[in-house]
């Protein structure tokens, strides 16, 4: 969808063909079967940093269908409530400096340690995390002296969303940007944003002239390596000067023959991402038990949670990095999940759960593990690789983990790329730049270059 709307704002005539019945891949909804509404595959958030996916959204014009909050809410197992919520007349990082003195949900021991480590990612920068890109995040908080407990109430409620990863396994690199983009460069960094649609809605008016759902590519067409077009399954072509990739690797690496993987890099690592599932659970009770919009819960088996409906009687709860339940028999995981709720809230206590239903998505992200960065190909084609043939998607070399914003940075590179393949490149960038590095960040940043001269 990014690919397609760029080109087309640059006058490229582009056809976007998609396989299900509307737009969205993994972001997207399904009609629930039993009352036909839509239910998103799995609650999608997005963060103030993400500049590239809003940007998208406001090209969609559904930027005002984005719910913004400044507090993010945490709960402990006891269901006690602890805000993270910058102040807005702060500069970063300072901005979020009274809530953490002020955050209850760990000591102040803990507190003062999170802020070291903090500092360390500020005086990092962004050079300085690239070079601990094969450095797991568990072996960088050890050498930082982060408690157990720390990793456990803080790092992980944060991580392990934002990355589909568990904490000490993530590549540093990752694990660090998350802090330096979301919660250290700018006081908007952090700021959650939620869908207040289905994920579907945003894409319906979408400004590109010949989008085709339900059409389902079924190989693509090369001829003296380059690409000719793409055949669909009901056996027509459609032919192509140029063709973007944008499906997930997996189909990618069906579609590319042998002969050209031999000679075009960016196909040599596809087969070794490993892929991690994601769990999520729609709640409905017959009673409002959650007021909150949203919580990250201290304590599991859910990691989060979500306010679906205006009173709280209908939640969406998830668990990322949830390898261990894969094979979890569904009551018995509806159970745990229940229970839950029900410790968190009092007014769950006495509420009935009318209906709950588990989606897990199998192949929900690559792994962001140490050393993925050497198998992630770069959008356009390589000296003697297919040369109008370009790869849009989170898991190309992008410099984010598998988000939507990662997708959406993708279809912008392979825009860019295809554009200067035409010579349309002098319009200027289409990827959106970063938010501004607020002056304090800078000067804290600035500290480490020169102790280092
Ligand atoms: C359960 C879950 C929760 C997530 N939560 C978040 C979150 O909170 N925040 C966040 O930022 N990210 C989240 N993500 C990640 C985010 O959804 C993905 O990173 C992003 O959507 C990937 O977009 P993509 O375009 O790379 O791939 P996809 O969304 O997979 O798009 C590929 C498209 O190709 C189509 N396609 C495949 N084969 C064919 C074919 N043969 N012919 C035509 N079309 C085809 C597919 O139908 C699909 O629409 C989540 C992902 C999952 C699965």
């Amino acid at each position: 969808m990014a690919a397609a709307v760029a080109l087309e704002s640059r006058g490229v005539a582009v056809t976007l063909l998609e396989a299900r019945r509307a737009l969205g891949g993994r972001a997207s909804s399904f009609e629930d079967g039993e009352t036909g509404a839509l239910l998103d595959n799995c609650q999608h958030v997005l963060l103030g940093c993400c500049t590239n996916l809003l940007d998208l959204y406001q090209r969609m014009g559904v930027g005002d269908n984005i719910r913004f909050e400044r507090a993010v809410h945490f709960l402990d197992e006891r269901g006690t409530l602890h805000n993270l919520a910058g102040t807005n007349w702060l500069p970063a990082p300072l901005h979020l400096a009274p809530a953490m003195l002020g955050f209850g949900a760990l000591s102040l021991r803990h507190r003062l340690a999170i802020n070291r480590a903090m500092l360390a990612m500020l005086r990092l920068g962004k050079a300085g995390r690239e070079q601990l890109e094969n450095v797991a995040f568990g072996e960088w908080l050890k050498q930082h002296k982060q408690p157990q407990r720390v990793v456990q109430r803080f790092y992980d409620p944060v991580l392990v969303g934002a990355l589909n990863e568990q904490t000490n396994d993530a590549s540093a690199k990752y694990a660090i940007q998350v802090f330096q983009d979301a919660m250290l460069a700018n006081r908007d960094g952090y700021i959650v944003g939620l869908p207040a649609c289905p994920l579907e809605d945003l894409y319906k008016h979408i400004p590109c002239k010949d989008v085709r759902c339900s059409t389902r590519v079924a190989e693509v067409i090369f001829n003296a390596g380059l690409v000719q077009g793409v055949k669909l399954t009901d056996g027509s072509i459609i032919a192509a000067d140029a063709v973007v990739l944008a499906a997930n690797h997996h189909a990618v690496q069906r579609w590319v023959p042998d002969e050209i993987k031999s000679r075009d890099l960016r196909f040599a690592g596809l087969a070794a991402f490993e892929s991690v599932p994601i769990l999520g659970v729609h709640l409905w009770f017959d009673r409002p038990v959650m007021q909150l919009s949203h919580a990250a819960l201290l304590e599991g088996p859910l990691q989060w949670l979500f306010r679906k409906d205006a009173v709280g009687s209908m939640l969406h709860g998830v668990i990322s990095a949830s390898r261990d339940w894969v094979d979890v028999p569904k009551p018995v995981a509806m159970e745990q999940f229940e229970r839950q709720v029900r410790e968190l809230f009092p007014s769950a206590r006495d509420a009935k759960l009318l209906r709950g239903v588990i989606v897990i998505e199998k192949r929900a992200t690559f792994s962001p593990k140490p050393g993925v960065d050497q198998l992630r190909p770069q959008q356009g084609p390589p000296p003697g690789g297919a040369a109008n043939l370009f790869l849009a998607g989170d898991y190309t070399r992008t410099g984010w983990p598998a988000t939507m914003e990662g997708a959406v940075r993708s279809g912008y590179l392979a825009a860019e790329a295809l554009c200067e393949s035409l010579n349309l490149a002098a319009d200027g960038r289409i990827v959106q730049p970063d938010l501004p590095v607020e002056w304090p960040a800078r000067v804290l940043a600035r500290r480490r270059i020169n102790q280092l001269r």
